[in-house]
């Protein structure tokens, strides 16, 4: 049941992986007033400019009230039944791998893991990804390459007790911006020193000790270079080395072969400012680099995330206080569905798809039919493979791929051509245009479940608002299209708890402690102890609802792979990629500060249209010089894909030859605004996630 007005409820912002406490207080004229939890340990209180501002988001203009078929209302049994009618009649005819579901990290994690349990273990394929392939594919993949597990080793707190923080292809200031905020404080109240490593200066350099404006996707040499200092200095930790990892040497043979001429030249920073850098990382045992979609959207990005990793392994400056690669995550649960396994190279649990022995254990937990024994499809070849034919029928949750995906035009036209399009979410959007089904999903606010945070720390987030309209909770969905397929005994679930506690004991279940994520002590919850529950980070959750124990992994070795040691992983650097003269720009996407991807819960708020009210253009004064572009003019961006319109904001804060442009805005906030339009499609071979931030473009004034 909803609380009454005026009690303030306890939940999550639904924004970024920061994952704050917030205390939503619904008032009896139906506003609601927002404020920060003082309880909550991600934030204490604290709040962003986009977490204060929920209660301006909250009204239902646009909001989807009903289920339609074919742009016709309907009643949820009639669509449900058209939903899971086409689903198994497509299965039936041409195979488990002509259908698909892309999901969302804005979804629950009980949402999240009854959509994997359909697809992996009742559909039997596993083409179930998510938009958080284009957000931190590249980290999983390399935590995964380096522990044996997509485990984050460390906690927010390690920021503030750093006497070094090094953050890489992250503006934390205005994309995280509470955790910036402790980090701010640290450093206010201890001195910690700040490196931001970013092609551009942004809110986040203007606060640092050192910024180094390096090359593009320059950052695998960067760190090549440091191991190699690191090596050379004698910063070796010999003990940690032999006891816990294994394969330093081809890494160490990689790094040497770049060492500092390699990397000056590969970044563009001269080698003593470089040094300079490479010194104060070797002379400061407490340092944490924190890395984000920099790093993540590039097409070498799981090899960027293995070369800061091999230097924390080399240094033994992993798990502990104040020391360790820490990867942000942009979305508030990208962590919760990696718990469950909504990616379409996992299983769940943080289990693997290629592991017969995962496989089974999962099977039988799920007494499921089938189980899928291979990757599914990545999203870049998941709406390849829609556009080509393969898959015929596409669920699409809580997520605008119109206006997100790379090449977002090729998008468009795989979604108009593709058989049957069902669409969940809260409003009309690019995507929902598309939907032969369109299905009215609860939003935040409305609907009740489970959040985690970058740090590993499951939040509750609650109701406080009833669903509008016909609205109805993903999840059970989910569910109800679930048993209309004939698996109705195996979501047979009669609340998110039940889900809840369904996944707790599946991540404990046959783990004799080679598994990371265990949260088997929060399986028996009753209902009100999962109301009632506390922000909790495992690994603490592992045996009791109550936990005490360490909040960081790997000080002590214990990795997740067979031996329990830790892998370097050689990155070589890649060969400099040929320069195409009718296209001389980089283009560098990312997000500003009041905006969350395609605005279609932060454009309802005037105060955060306020910050930055058009899309803008970022170009260095010796850019715009050659290409007659004037301050503030507009202009015209232009990649092999398509076009976008922007105001031009000349300026040294961007690097020559880059430009740089946000994310958020689609056509029906101004025209022509959509920069995925111009986006490259290229993917890093081993994560999958496109290179978002490194297409050729070209610019002239509109
Ligand atoms: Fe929300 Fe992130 Fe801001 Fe916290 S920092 S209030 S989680 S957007």
């Amino acid at each position: 049941g909803l609380a009454p007005a005026n009690a303030g409820v306890k939940t999550a912002c639904p924004y970024c992986g920061v994952g704050c406490g917030i205390v939503a207080t619904p008032r009896p004229d139906g506003a609601v007033d927002i404020g920060g939890d003082a309880e909550h340990p991600a934030n204490f209180g604290r709040l962003c400019s986009k977490g204060s501002a929920l209660g301006e988001t909250l009204d239902l203009d646009d909001r989807l009230l009903v289920p339609e078929i074919d742009g016709q209302r309907a009643s949820w049994d009639a669509a449900l039944a058209r939903v899971a009618e086409t689903f198994s009649a497509t299965i039936a005819a041409h195979g488990p791998d002509s259908v698909a579901l892309y999901v969302s990290g804005q979804l629950l994690t009980e949402d999240y893991y009854v959509a994997n349990k359909l697809m992996k273990g009742f559909v039997g394929s596993a083409n179930i990804d998510t938009n958080s392939r284009l957000c931190m594919a590249s980290s999983v993949a390399g935590h995964v390459r380096a522990f044996g597990s997509d485990t984050v080793p460390g906690a927010y707190e390690d920021l503030e007790t750093a006497d070094l923080v090094v953050l890489v292809g992250s503006n934390l200031a205005w994309c995280h911006p509470v955790l910036f905020q402790r980090l701010a404080a640290a450093k206010a109240g201890r001195g910690t020193r700040i490196v931001t490593i970013d092609p551009r200066a942004t809110a986040s350099s203007e606060a640092s000790d050192l910024h180094l404006a390096v090359a593009p996707d320059s950052d695998v040499a960067l760190f090549a270079g440091l191991l190699d200092h690191l090596e050379r200095e004698g910063c070796a930790d010999r003990a940690y080395i032999e006891a816990h990892t294994r394969d330093a040497e081809p890494a160490l043979a990689a790094a040497r072969a770049c060492g500092l001429a390699g990397a000056a030249a590969a970044t563009g920073i001269d080698e003593h400012r470089l040094a300079a850098f490479y010194r104060l990382w070797a002379g400061t045992p407490r340092v944490v680099t924190v890395y984000s979609q920099g790093v993540n959207q590039s097409v070498v990005g799981t090899d960027k995330v293995s070369a800061i990793i091999n230097c924390h392994l080399f240094t033994g400056r992993i798990g502990r206080a104040g020391a360790g690669p820490f990867s942000v995550t942009g979305q508030p649960n990208a962590m919760g569905g990696r718990e469950v396994g909504g990616l379409a190279n996992m299983l769940a649990a943080h289990m693997s798809l290629a592991d017969p022995g995962h496989r089974d254990l999962v099977q039988r937990f799920w007494r499921s039919p089938v189980i899928a024994d291979r990757p599914g499809l990545k999203a870049v070849d998941m709406f390849r493979a829609v556009a080509d034919g393969r898959i015929k029928a596409l669920w699409i949750m809580s997520t605008n791929p119109a206006d997100s995906l790379p090449k977002a035009d090729a998008a468009v036209a795989a979604l108009a051509n593709c058989p049957f399009v069902v669409v969940s979410d809260i409003v009309r959007t690019d995507t929902t245009r598309h939907a032969h089904v369109l299905l009215p999903a609860a939003g935040w606010g409305e609907k009740s479940g489970t959040v985690t945070n970058s740090e590993r720390r499951i939040s509750r987030q609650r109701a406080f608002l009833a669903p509008p309209g016909e609205a109805r909770a993903d999840w059970r969905i989910i569910c109800d299209v679930a048993a209309r397929m004939g698996f109705a005994e195996a979501f047979a679930f009669a609340s998110e708890a039940e889900v809840f506690r369904e996944h707790a004991a599946l991540s404990a279940h046959g783990n004799d402690g080679s598994r990371d994520f265990d949260i088997g002590g929060l399986a028996d919850l009753g209902d009100a102890a999962y109301a009632d529950l506390a922000p909790v980070q495992w690994p603490r959750a592992r045996t009791t609802a109550a936990p005490e124990g360490p909040i960081r992994l790997f000080a002590d070795g214990g990795f997740f792979t067979a031996d329990r040691r830790a892998r370097f992983v050689a990155t070589p650097l890649a060969p400099a990629r040929a320069a195409d003269p009718r296209f001389p720009l980089i283009l560098n996407t990312g997000r500003i500060r009041d905006q969350w991807h395609t605005m279609t819960r932060t454009g309802k708020s005037p105060r955060l249209m306020g910050h930055l009210a058009e899309p803008l253009c970022e170009i260095h004064p010796a850019d715009a010089a050659a290409h007659a572009i004037a301050t503030a003019s507009l202009v015209q961006l232009e990649s092999p894909h398509g076009t976008m319109l922007a105001r031009a904001l000349v300026t040294e804060r961007q690097r020559r030859g880059s430009v740089f442009a946000a994310m958020h805005w689609t056509d029906q906030f101004a025209a022509k605004g959509r920069v995925d339009a111009l986006v490259d499609d290229a993917v890093d071979p081993v994560s999958g996630q496109p290179g978002l931030k490194g297409s050729a473009v070209r610019i002239q004034p509109f």
